[in-house]
């Protein structure tokens, strides 16, 4: 007969190590389980290694959900103070940039470090290469299975598997079957904070060049969202920081609303107004300047050989066509054809319809006993750290909630040799 834990934690990433740590710290006796070979695979290669683990800034009008009530709930009770105290407990030095705060070390392996050594210090239970494929109610509780003669048995689960995003460390979507298992709809997912696919020769004759530009996402002609950042030029279409905070609206309205009429504009001079471009450039027209030389010095000179394509052809009005080339300049569109696929796709949109679950607690409001944290719910923060505070803030509330509701309950325990 397999031990019965008071609480097991599927899925070892952020969320879930926050969790396991929160629910143990409660007087819980926790199992943490994990597909992979080892915990918190995806928090090393956040923040490009660094780990932006949080921003200063942190408050809910900075995501979207299905329930944003369950996102104020959350982030009232575990916010950013919350969150460095956290970390700071843990042994945690951090600094911070433009309100993102990344560990002192600038190394996102010293962030999973404080929380192994936690981990092990609560002798919280670990199974690795442990992939849950079935849970299942049992009496008071649930069994998870992961194949045969492995099981865990436990009178509490929190979910955290993540969503679908860079499946090769870990999240490969299954959290959202076992959450259908257990009677919970689920938002379509779709690739979020992910380069865009667009068939312009523009891209591919300016492949790997970066600029810093002003992105305005455009749903039928309509603009949804804007970022100001770097965009970068490929041989597919569009990358770069400002590219990605704004691709959730367009892969959104592309994958799951299957609209056809979704682009990107890019202010290419954002330093200069319109009307400064163009007299500028009236300027250079009046002093007989080659075509190829009305963008020298004030954008890469990648750009030269395009810029006929900005000019209307046959117009002899120098102001016309300064105002013609200061707007197309401005204001590049790109029809977009799609996003590209998970394994470039820095988070995931959708996944546990938010109104399903108690913003108090993260408890189903299908399954008592049954909890949520992290990416796995319909909950989506802007890059810059608001992802990560979302599977701490939630991994706290989730684990404190499962611990507290167990209070006085004895639990069993396995006298096994847990691998932590
Ligand atoms: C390249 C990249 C850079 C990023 N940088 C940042 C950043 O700097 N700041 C920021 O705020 N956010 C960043 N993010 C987003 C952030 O990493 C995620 O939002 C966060 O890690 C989600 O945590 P999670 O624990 O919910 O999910 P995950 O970290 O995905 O963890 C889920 C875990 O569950 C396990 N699992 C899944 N299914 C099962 C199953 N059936 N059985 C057992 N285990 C299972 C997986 O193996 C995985 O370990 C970045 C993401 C990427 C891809």
């Amino acid at each position: 007969m397999p031990v019965c834990f008071d609480v097991a934690v599927v899925g070892g990433g952020a969320a879930g190590l926050a969790a396991a740590i929160t629910a143990a710290r409660g007087g819980a006796t926790v199992a943490l389980c994990d597909r992979m070979p080892r915990l918190g695979k995806k928090i090393l290669i956040t923040g490009g290694g660094r780990c932006n683990l949080m921003n200063e800034d942190l408050s809910p009008k900075y995501y979207t959900s299905t329930d944003l009530d369950l996102v104020d709930s959350v982030l009232g009770r575990f916010g950013k103070k919350a969150i460095r105290d956290f970390f700071f407990g843990l042994g945690l030095e951090m600094i911070s940039e433009d309100g993102r705060v990344f560990p002192a070390t600038n190394q996102a392996v010293s962030v999973l470090r404080v929380l192994e050594i936690e981990i092990r210090r609560l002798r919280v239970a670990v199974e690795l290469s442990f992939e849950a494929t079935a849970i299942e109610r049992a009496g008071p509780g649930f069994t998870i299975d992961a194949g045969p003669g492995r099981r865990i048995e436990a009178r509490k689960i929190i979910l955290a598997g993540g969503g679908k995003s860079y499946p090769a460390l870990g999240s490969n979507g299954s959290g959202y079957s076992l959450a259908q298992g257990l009677g919970h709809h689920i938002i379509p997912p779709v690739p979020s904070a992910v380069p865009l696919v667009v068939n312009d020769p523009m891209c591919h004759l300016l492949q790997g060049q970066k600029w810093r530009t002003r992105a305005v996402a455009l749903i039928d002609g309509n603009p949804v969202e804007t970022a100001e950042g770097e965009v970068l030029f490929t041989q597919y279409g569009l990358s770069g920081t400002a590219v990605l905070d704004v691709s959730e609206s367009l892969s959104i309205a592309h994958h799951r609303q299957g609209k056809k009429k979704i682009a990107l504009s890019l202010d290419l001079v954002p330093f200069l107004s319109r009307d400064a471009l163009a007299v500028e450039f009236v300027r250079r027209m009046k002093a007989k300047w080659a075509d190829a030389d009305l963008t020298a010095g004030l954008l890469p000179e990648k750009f030269a050989p395009l810029v006929p394509n900005f000019l209307t052809k046959g117009e002899p009005d120098a102001n016309k066509r300064a105002i013609g080339l200061a707007e197309g300049l401005k204001d590049k569109r790109f029809s977009v054809q799609g996003t590209r696929g998970w394994n470039e796709a820095e988070f995931t949109s959708g996944g546990v319809d938010a109104r399903e679950v108690d913003p108090g607690s993260l408890e189903s409001k299908h399954q008592p006993g049954l909890f949520f944290a992290g990416e796995i719910l319909d909950v989506q923060g802007r890059r810059g750290g608001y992802n990560l505070a979302w599977a701490w803030a939630s991994g706290f509330v989730a684990g404190q909630s499962a611990s507290e509701k167990e209070n006085g309950v004895a639990s069993t325990l396995s006298t096994k040799k847990w691998k932590v």
